[in-house]
Order: C-alpha cells, then sequence, then structure tokens
C-alpha cells in the first residue's frame, strides 16, 4: 500500500497533525493507499505559500512566454505518463480503464490549450475622448482555491490549474477524498517543468475539514468548485464574507430529447451513452430521457435491451464498459434513488448489484419508463447510471418538460429536421446543448450551467477570462495642469 504526501510550497509534506486516510479501490473495497487528511493548519500553510508565491516571489515576474512553456512541459509530461496515470485513475475511481485513458488524452490536451492561450491574453484601449491613452490590462486574480469533485479526477485538476497558471495565478488545489491520487503523482513533476514553489499547492482532504476553510481564507482570492449543488450553495454563503469571485460547475439533471424522425439506431445509442458513460457519475449525464410518443414504446424496448447487454466488470479490463460507483456511500445514495423509483415509475432495466460481481460498488445500468417529470428521480441527481425516459407528445411539451428543472448544465435533441432541431436548441435553458449527440466535450469551447448548475465558464478562453481581472489604465497626454481650481 502506498503512502503519499501532499504537496506544499514545492515540497511533498505530512498532515501538520500527522493524521493520514484511507482511499479505496471500489471494484474491490480494498485499501490502496493512504494520504495525509489536512485540516484547517494546512489549509493556511499551503495558502502562505501560495499567497508568497503570488505576492514575492519570482511567478508575477514570469513571462506569459514562460508560463506558456511550462504547461506545454506539463501536457508532454502527462502523455510520457499517461499509461500509469490511467491505471491509477481507473483503479481509484472505479472507471473502465479505456474511459480513464481517453481522460489522460484530455488532461493533457488541457495543458496544451492553455499553453498556448498564455500568450494570447490582450488588452484593450479605449477610445477616451481626450488626450489620455485609456488602456484595460489583464492582471491575474490572485490565489485560487479549487475543489474538485471524483468522477473526473485528474482531469477536473486540469480543467481548473491549466487556465490558472496561464493567467499567472497561484493554486490550492483541494482533490475528493474518494480520488485524491492522480493529483498527488502529477504534483511530483512540478518542480521538474519549472513551476517555482508554492505556484502549484495540492492538499488532500475532507469537505468541511479541508474544503471549507480554504474557501473561508481572507488570503484565497477566488474559489473554482467543481461539485453538488448543495455544496455549491455553502461555498456561496462562505465565499461572501470576503466578496471572493466564485466559479461553481454544480451538475444537473440533462434531458436529452428525441423526435420520432431522429434516425433510430444512433437514438438509441445516444440514450445510453448520454446516461451511462463513466457509470453515469457525469455532470451532464442525459439523464432525463424525453421520447416522442410515436417511438417511445419501441425506444423503451430497444435501449432496455442494450442496457442489458453494457458489459459490467472490473475496470482494468479492457473489455468493460462499466465499472462500479466510486463508493460505499456512493453506491448507497444510488440505491436510494433506484428504490424511490420503483415507486414513482415502471423499472424496465437494472436496478440492483449484478449477480456476478460479489465485491464492489456495482450498480446495473437501470432504466426507468412513464416517469413523471414531477418525479423526484426526474428532479434530483443521482449521480449513477439511472435513467428516467418520459414521453412528450410535441415540441412544445419536449421544451416545457426539458426547462421544468432547476438544473441548467446540458441538454441534447436529435432530429433530421434541422430547423425543429434548432428551434428546440434556442428555447433549452442550458450552457451547453448537442444535437444529434451527447457528451463529447473540447477543451477550445466553453462548459458551464445555466440556472442552479452554477455560473462561470471553463474551457477555452472563457476559462481562462475567470481567472483574470481588468485593471483601467489612465495615461494623461496632457502636460497642462488641470486648471480647475
Ligand atoms: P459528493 O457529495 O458527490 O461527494 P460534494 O459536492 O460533496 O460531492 O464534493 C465535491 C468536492 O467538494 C469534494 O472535493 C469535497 O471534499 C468538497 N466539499 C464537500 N463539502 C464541502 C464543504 N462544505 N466546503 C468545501 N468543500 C466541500
Ligand atoms: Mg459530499
Amino acid at each position: 500500500m502506498k503512502r503519499y504526501r501532499m504537496h506544499v510550497n514545492g515540497e511533498p509534506v505530512d498532515s501538520c497533525s500527522g493524521r493520514a486516510f484511507p482511499v479505496y479501490d471500489p471494484s474491490t473495497e480494498e485499501v490502496i493507499a493512504e494520504v495525509p487528511q489536512a485540516d484547517a493548519a494546512d489549509v493556511d500553510r499551503a495558502v502562505a505559500a501560495a499567497r508568497t508565491a503570488f505576492d514575492c516571489g519570482p511567478w508575477r515576474q514570469t513571462t506569459a512566454q514562460e508560463r506558456g512553456r511550462i504547461l506545454l512541459r506539463l501536457a508532454e509530461r502527462v502523455r510520457q505518463e499517461s499509461a500509469n496515470l490511467a491505471e491509477i485513475e481507473s483503479r481509484n475511481s472505479g472507471k473502465p480503464i479505456v474511459e480513464a485513458e481517453f481522460d489522460m488524452a484530455d488532461v493533457a490536451t488541457c495543458f496544451e490549450y492553455y499553453g498556448g492561450l498564455a500568450t494570447k491574453v490582450l488588452g484593450h484601449v479605449n477610445p477616451v475622448p481626450d488626450n489620455a491613452l485609456s488602456l484595460s490590462i489583464r492582471e491575474p486574480m490572485g490565489v485560487a482555491g479549487q475543489i474538485i469533485p471524483w468522477n473526473y479526477p485528474l482531469l477536473m485538476a486540469a480543467w481548473k490549474l491549466a487556465p490558472a497558471i496561464a493567467a499567472g495565478c497561484t493554486c490550492v488545489l483541494k482533490p475528493a477524498e474518494q480520488t485524491p491520487l492522480t493529483a498527488l503523482e502529477f504534483a511530483n513533476w512540478l518542480a521538474d517543468v519549472g513551476l517555482p514553489p508554492g505556484v502549484v499547492n495540492v492538499i488532500t482532504g475532507f469537505g468541511e475539514e479541508t474544503g471549507a476553510p480554504l474557501v473561508r481564507h481572507a488570503d484565497v482570492d477566488k474559489v473554482a468548485f467543481t461539485g453538488s449543488a448543495s455544496v455549491g450553495k455553502q461555498i456561496v454563503k462562505m465565499a461572501a464574507d470576503t466578496v471572493k469571485r466564485v466559479t461553481l460547475e454544480l451538475g444537473g439533471k440533462s434531458p436529452n430529447i428525441f423526435f420520432a424522425g431522429a434516425d433510430f439506431e444512433a437514438a438509441i445509442d445516444g440514450a445510453l451513452f448520454g446516461v451511462f458513460i463513466n457509470q453515469g457519475e457525469v455532470c451532464s449525464a442525459g439523464s432525463r430521457i424525453l421520447v416522442e410518443r410515436p417511438i417511445y414504446s419501441k425506444f423503451v424496448e430497444a435501449m432496455t435491451e442494450k442496457a442489458k447487454h453494457i458489459r459490467l466488470g472490473p475496470p482494468l479490463e479492457r473489455e468493460t464498459k462499466m465499472g462500479p460507483l466510486v463508493s460505499q456511500e456512493q453506491y448507497d445514495r444510488v440505491n436510494s434513488y433506484v428504490e424511490l423509483g420503483k415507486k414513482e415509475a415502471k423499472l424496465v432495466a437494472g436496478g440492483k448489484r449484478p449477480g456476478s460481481l460479489k465485491r464492489g460498488f456495482y450498480m446495473e445500468p437501470t432504466v426507468f419508463c412513464d416517469v413523471p417529470n414531477s418525479a423526484r428521480i426526474a428532479q434530483e441527481e443521482i449521480f449513477g447510471p439511472v435513467a428516467a425516459v418520459i414521453p412528450f407528445s410535441d415540441e412544445a411539451e419536449a421544451i416545457r418538460i426539458a426547462n421544468e428543472t432547476r438544473y441548467g448544465l446540458a441538454a441534447a435533441v436529435w432530429s433530421r429536421d434541422i430547423f425543429r432541431a434548432f428551434r428546440v436548441v434556442k428555447a433549452l435553458r442550458a450552457g451547453v446543448v448537442w444535437v444529434n449527440h451527447m457528451q463529447p466535450t473540447y477543451v477550445e469551447a466553453p462548459w458551464g450551467g445555466y440556472k442552479q448548475s452554477g455560473f462561470g465558464r471553463e474551457l477555452g478562453p472563457w476559462g481562462i477570462e475567470e481567472y483574470l481581472e481588468t485593471k483601467q489604465v489612465h495615461i494623461n497626454l496632457n502636460e497642462q495642469p488641470i486648471g480647475w481650481y
């Protein structure tokens, strides 16, 4: 069993208290590692390192070119180590190894993208009506506290760290307690790629004990959070005391809408992929599947049949299409929604632990049909492999049901009618909308939600904006005194 250390101020460190906690393999339920259990004292130490690196260190003098090169070196290193990283990620999170490999490629691409973008941040000359040069210049926000979830552990770290480094911020990253290993492996290379001590700090611990003091800390300028809506709401309140900048990505209950004219095979595939990829532990999961009545019965039947053949198994086997859920806690949460769903709708597939897998937090791909959109399984984020299939009669009803949710992260619409598809796209209140697909995500394009799915955007040029302040500079070109008094 490996004993990890955190990374603070360029040094591997244990927690101040000396405490550590176990990290599990959710497919065997065995402990695979131990990591330091940070508390407020460790947060103080990490934030002090990030603050000093920002205020006094060489970091502020680095050029955008240098920061870009550092990011490119990180991308390269991730590529070199991707097989090992993918294996650790798969073992720790339960996601199929093939998916973990895709994640690592996306991690590298994210560092590469922001490596390129670092030198493309532009200021502005404001056309003021005076003999003056009015400039808007962009500056890093300062110290960023970054709190991430367990579903895409290293990818979520990359989405947070890469734009922050490109912008010239310093960071304290707290991975989820369930899945801290790849971020700690990654932290080993920070010095090798030329990051000065204190620019990126990684501390491991739990939400209340480690995350909350990080959010409250007076020396943290900005908090970036991806996680549950309930914690997101607490973060906004905690951050209010010090008027921190906050960005939030809080998941959703995304509608995946199928009109009768859509290609049927593609639709079934898209419905399954939309909701079951990564065991359904996806913030943008297409967990509400809206199907037009003429194809409804055939659709439910075909989807159910195909769902039953999705291969569950050990995450490290290459044939595995679905691994275990991340933890006992998550299994219990998903299972309680399955029990609830049996009262609210009709269970047509899954709904239990597969008989063939004796250990591990496995849940079969689960499909409920005839789900009223007001049901809790249609309104609350389950974050597991549970689909709620809902019939609709016409376009207006599809739009109404789709928008009848407090969330607004993502949505998808399947139709061969381009006019209809675009009408629906415009009517949907969601930050990401796919047409005839669901889930592809690109580092070049913005990611984030409407409504209670959060605010702010990650990725693309939008991602770096969230780590930049704007400073207005006025340079007087008139040598005469003001002459007012
Ligand atoms: P889940 O319930 O699925 O674990 P959470 O929103 O609780 O999702 O967790 C996402 C991240 O937020 C994790 O890194 C977790 O440690 C952190 N977290 C949880 N509670 C708090 C809190 N009160 N303050 C700050 N961070 C928190
Ligand atoms: Mg939690």
